[in-house]
């Protein structure tokens, strides 16, 4: 590879610098995207239909926790605690962080799995990592006085670091583990949530935190015959190392299918493809793969870092890149419509230097030209890896491209496509995880006993995406309705600070609860709604969870795409307007 092919292709992208093609030249790649994007419509009109994620009956073991081991048995919890968290993962961490630094004691983290980490506790396929940049992904460096091994961060040591903050914030103490929680129902006389859980457990909390993660259910693709299937077979989220054994020589004699090429499958082929007898990758629509330059951590570097270096960066980035004054003015003179096609324009060129890195490293024709995604950058999560496009160079793998169509057929010995049966020994399901569209996994119920559900079926309605009116005290992290990063904890950093302070307010003021006005919930709903008219990357882009597959949304039932700065702007100036924003319980009594 050359010096010039190392430089990651993204960071030479510039939105709004002169095409370097004639316009007709664009507008074929375009039309050529269109229909790439109709045929897969075309394919499977079910939509988010296509997909279960309800893993009971004869799909329970997709579902099943191999990592934890035995459930420990336990007697039921009958007890209050201030804060509750369902779910253990950043969110869950990030914000207890905050409530402990405003002397919060009475913290519980109710947990699924047997610790905590949420993606990173059952994500551990092999060569699980994160392409965000650790020392901006992996949270409260400043607080943990951590600076990552490297550039990127391995899976293992985000759990670790996950585990770390847990240790430090003495969040273990009233952590409830290998526990779901099945109900969340406001007691409107005592004024507390009541939950109740898969291990009959019935507490009590004041202040209910919704940190369940965006994409926690893994999900299956319904593929006609799979129950049939008499190999192995495991999710890529409950990875099986009983069988593959955990340096994969489980594998050397086995032939090993995986469904699915996204950002999992695309961490995980390089590592299977080295390790197995012969891979066959069963791909619907390729990823755009970007180089990944990571390297070690400078131990000179990290020992210079100031006291509250993390918090600089985070600053910097929210800054956004430096103009000069003549791409000021440039830009100022552009009209809308100019600007749109300049950025689209810009994103073609993108996407056409990944397919000749494409061409340039996988030596079969077919194969390279079966890997090169047809659709806008960030129709679907970019990928970056250095050894995945080389793993099709091996003799070993194998390509089975479905060309928009996907697997749709399993038999007793394997998937069958276009006629020809393929037999495996294993079957990896790489196929994602359900989309939480409201934040919820179990039944809540807010005032007069109304299921959130229910309050969201004509539309999501919350303030921020955080707090919906009618459930006092419950906050919801990273669902609908909030900003979308790419940097996930940064999101959550925010909603976390958010979250603290406003209950920090509340104990503060001898509140016993808060609750949205009706006022500011509409007020944010017609935000979402403004700012979604923006963006036609729904129409456009080629089916996906990002787009819901394809699917009819209400502008509302999606992200708040008005930036990710603005957003943290509103959390702030909502905050900064407690009185107005919400009603507290002391104010309704007084009424
Ligand atoms: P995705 O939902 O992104 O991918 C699912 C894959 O399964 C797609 O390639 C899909 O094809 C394919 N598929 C589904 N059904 C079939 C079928 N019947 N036949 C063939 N293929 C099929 O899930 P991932 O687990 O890969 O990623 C989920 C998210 O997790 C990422 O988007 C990212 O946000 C996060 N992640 C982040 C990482 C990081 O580095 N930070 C690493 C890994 C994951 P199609 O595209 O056609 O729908």
């Amino acid at each position: 590879m050359s010096e010039a092919q190392e430089k990651p292709l993204i960071g030479t992208m510039d939105g709004l610098s002169k095409p370097k093609k004639p316009q007709s030249y664009y507008d074929a790649i375009k039309q050529k995207f269109t229909e790439e994007r109709d045929l897969r419509l075309d394919y499977r009109p079910e939509g988010t239909q296509q997909y279960t994620s309800d893993l009971t009956g004869s799909f329970a073991r997709y579902e099943t926790d191999p990592y934890g081991g035995e459930i420990v048995p336990r007697e039921p919890i009958n007890d209050t605690v201030e804060c509750l968290f369902i779910g253990g993962g950043f969110s869950a961490l990030l914000t207890s962080a905050r409530l402990r630094e405003y002397g919060v004691e009475s913290i519980r983290i109710v947990e699924r799995g047997a610790d905590v980490g949420g993606t990173w506790y059952w994500n551990r396929y092999p060569g699980v990592a994160c392409d965000v940049i650790s020392y901006d992904y992996l949270p409260l460096l400043d607080e943990m006085d951590y600076v990552p091994k490297h550039h990127y961060a391995r899976g293992p040591e985000i759990l670790a670091h996950c585990q770390a903050i847990a240790r430090r914030y003495n969040l273990y103490e009233l952590a409830v583990f290998q526990t779901t929680v099945t109900s969340t129902i406001w007691n409107e006389e005592e004024e507390m949530w009541q939950l109740t859980t898969d291990r009959g457990d019935h507490m009590k909390a004041r202040f209910v935190i919704c940190a369940n993660g965006t994409l926690s259910k893994p999900k299956l693709s319904k593929i006609k015959g799979m129950e049939s299937f008499t190999g192995h077979s495991f999710h890529t989220s409950r990875w099986d190392y009983d069988y593959t054994r955990e340096d994969l020589s489980g594998l050397e004699d086995k032939v090993v299918g995986i469904i699915g090429t996204g950002a999992t499958a695309v961490q995980a082929i390089p590592g299977l493809g080295a390790s197995s007898k012969e891979l066959y990758v069963f791909q619907r629509t390729p990823s755009s793969i970007d180089i990944r330059d990571d390297w070690p951590t400078d131990p000179n570097w990290a020992r210079k870092l100031k006291p509250g270096w993390q918090a600089k960066r985070r600053e910097r980035a929210m800054r956004g890149p430096r103009l000069t004054e003549e791409q000021r003015a440039a830009r100022a003179a552009m009209s809308r419509e100019e600007k749109i096609q300049r950025q689209e324009n810009a994103n073609i060129d993108y996407m056409m230097r990944i397919h000749k890195r494409i061409d340039e490293v996988v030596k079969d024709k077919a194969t390279a030209n079966a890997l090169k995604p047809w659709y806008m950058f960030m129709c679907k999560r970019p990928c970056f890896h250095n050894d995945y496009l080389p793993t099709f160079n091996r003799p070993n793998v194998h390509l089975v491209d479905t060309h928009g169509k996907g697997i749709t057929e399993i038999t007793a010995k394997g998937p069958v496509f276009d006629g020809t049966q393929y037999e495996l020994d294993v079957l990896i399901y790489a196929t994602g995880f359900e989309v939480q569209k409201t934040g919820i996994y179990n039944q809540i119920r807010g005032e007069n006993g109304l299921d959130l559900n229910d309050k969201y079926s004509s539309g999501i309605r919350t303030l921020l995406g955080i707090h919906s009116q009618g459930y006092p005290n419950l906050f919801i992290m990273g669902g609908y309705q909030a900003s979308f990063q790419f940097n996930l904890t940064d999101m959550l950093q925010s909603q976390g600070d958010h979250i603290a302070a406003c209950i920090d307010y509340v104990r503060r003021h001898d509140y016993q609860s808060l609750d949205v006005t009706s006022e500011a919930e509409e007020w944010w709903v017609q935000e979402v709604i403004h700012h979604r008219g923006k963006t036609t990357r729904n129409q456009d882009c080629t089916p996906g969870y990002y787009n819901f597959e394809g699917e009819f949304q209400r502008r509302q039932d999606g992200n708040y795409n008005g930036g990710f700065p603005k957003y943290v702007t509103h959390l702030k100036e909502v905050r900064a307007q407690m009185a107005e924003n919400f009603v507290f319980t002391k104010e309704r009594i007084n009424q």
